[in-house]
């Protein structure tokens, strides 16, 4: 038996994912218009899969925004706060200059990522 579940609807599905990427990686947060939200909802297909499409939109707008704080800070941009410690650098960026909540970014000795977040200026002083 084929226990895969089939999308009612695919021309929606296609639509759905394109907005949630689409918002999601560019524009910040994910945001879906009601009529795509409610195929979301009672489609057996894309009802399972809607969250991590989410996350995935989520993760790659943190990580383009990671690499470009960290090529900030490597340009002395002074609205990006940076500490070290342990063998490692940490970074804040915030989403607007002089606002508190913004990307945060774990680099090794050689500015390679290792962790990025969304977080707030507190969550930045906290990393270790
Ligand atoms: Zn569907």
């Amino acid at each position: 038996m084929n226990t895969k579940r089939v999308c009612v609807d695919p021309e929606l599905r296609k639509q759905l994912f394109t907005e949630i990427m689409h918002t999601g990686l560019n524009r910040g947060a994910v945001a879906v218009s009601p009529e795509l939200l409610q195929h979301a909802a009672r489609c057996p297909a894309c009802s399972t899969e809607f969250e991590a499409w989410i996350e995935k939109a989520d993760i790659g707008r943190i990580l383009t925004s990671a690499r470009e704080i960290v090529r900030r800070a490597g340009n002395g941009d002074p609205s990006v706060q940076r500490r070290e410690g342990n063998g490692r650098r940490f970074y804040f960026g915030p989403v607007r200059t002089g606002t508190s909540v913004g990307t945060l970014v774990t680099t090794d000795e050689d500015d390679q990522i290792i962790q990025a977040d969304e977080g707030s200026l507190e969550d930045f002083l906290r990393l270790q």
